[in-house]
């Protein structure tokens, strides 16, 4: 009720969109771990990436609506709402928040229309939780260019991104930093990981990086320690929350999805045996929820960062 007119129309013709492109067809790549490239062309024309973002060809449109448009696509496929929101929330909002004015004019415009793909690679086969103090990737600053090296885990889009916003740790003054890698830079490669069985489409790469060399001008050169992959973090972890401080964004994480986790069960039982069925959908719709209920911060850790928040005492193990 809180949209206005003309943001209530664009979120119908999302929903329009979801019923007649995708619905019909998301099945069958569900089932076969396939994403489906033949909508891109299709999601282009929707023009929902950064939608929320200011200045840059971007839209400045408020955050709730941004957030009804990711419930939008998750109605239909919450792998489709991973998609769009690695591209245009944790990979454009790494160079909104953190890029330069040059790096924000060059590269925004281009992801807005999805001329170019992105991803977004923090955590580590190691590494998840605890990235804020222990990421192991490295950088270093050789000349005029930067020597990347590590592994970067579950990498959402990865395996057909044009850049994928790569964090790692200066073995000079131990701070985290973020650069924009480009798919064909040498040292960078991908492997897919298989055999998932929650957000199937979602295409996540485990990615190597072998001494993989990039240019000053692709580091993000206002990301200067964790705390700037926070900002980009907070503002993804909850949507519509994300106007809200981090123990809120937090909490809302953890009750949304426990909440999802509940419901997708119960829809399963609603339907008896039809309800492992793909055809009656809600048997990907309860493979799916795991995968919402760990990232962008497991329930233990956000309900720890609310705990901390409240009592003023950390829990962490
Ligand atoms: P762990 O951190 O190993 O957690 C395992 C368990 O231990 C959890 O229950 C956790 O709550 C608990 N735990 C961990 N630390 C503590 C602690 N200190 N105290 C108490 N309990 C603790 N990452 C990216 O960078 N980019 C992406 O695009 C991306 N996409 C993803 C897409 C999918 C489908 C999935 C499944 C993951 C994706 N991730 C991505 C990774 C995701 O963010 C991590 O899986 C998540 O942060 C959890 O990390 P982990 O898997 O290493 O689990």
């Amino acid at each position: 009720d809180k949209l206005p007119e003309k943001d209530n129309k664009l979120r119908l013709k999302v929903r329009e969109f979801m019923e007649k492109n995708v619905k019909p067809i998301i099945n069958d790549y569900w089932y076969r771990d396939e994403f489906p490239h033949e909508l891109i062309p299709k999601l282009k024309e929707l023009d929902i990436c950064g939608l929320s973002y200011k200045g840059y060809g971007c839209q400045n449109k408020s955050n709730l609506l941004d957030g009804v448009v990711a419930a939008e696509l998750s109605r239909i496929d919450p792998s489709l709402s991973t998609f769009i929101g690695v591209h245009s929330g944790l990979s454009m909002g790494s160079i909104y928040l953190c890029g330069s004015e040059e790096q924000k004019d060059y590269w925004l415009p281009k992801m807005r229309n999805m001329e170019v793909l992105g991803a977004f690679g923090l955590t580590e086969p190691l590494v998840g939780s605890g990235v804020a103090g222990g990421l192991t990737t490295t950088c270093e600053k050789k000349g005029d260019k930067w020597v990347l090296n590590g592994q970067k885990k579950w990498i959402g889009n990865s395996t057909f991104s044009d850049i994928t916003i790569i964090w790692a740790r200066d073995i000079n003054d131990n701070q985290v930093k973020g650069f924009i890698v480009e798919k064909d830079n040498i040292g960078f490669s991908v492997e897919k990981i298989e055999g998932k069985v929650s957000l199937k489409i979602v295409q996540n790469g485990l990615i190597t990086l072998d001494n993989c060399i990039i240019e000053e001008k692709n580091r993000l050169q206002n990301a200067n320690s964790f705390k700037d992959t926070s900002k980009v973090l907070k503002m993804t972890r909850a949507g519509v929350a994300c106007r809200m401080k981090d123990e809120q964004a937090s909490l809302a994480k953890v009750w949304i999805t426990k909440a999802m986790r509940r419901l997708v069960s119960t829809g399963r039982e609603l339907f008896g045996g039809n309800g492992i069925l793909l055809e009656y959908d809600i048997a990907k719709y309860m493979a799916d929820a795991e995968a919402l209920y760990s990232y962008e911060g497991t329930a233990q850790i956000n309900e720890l960062i609310v705990g901390r928040s409240i009592t003023g005492k950390q829990a962490f193990i």
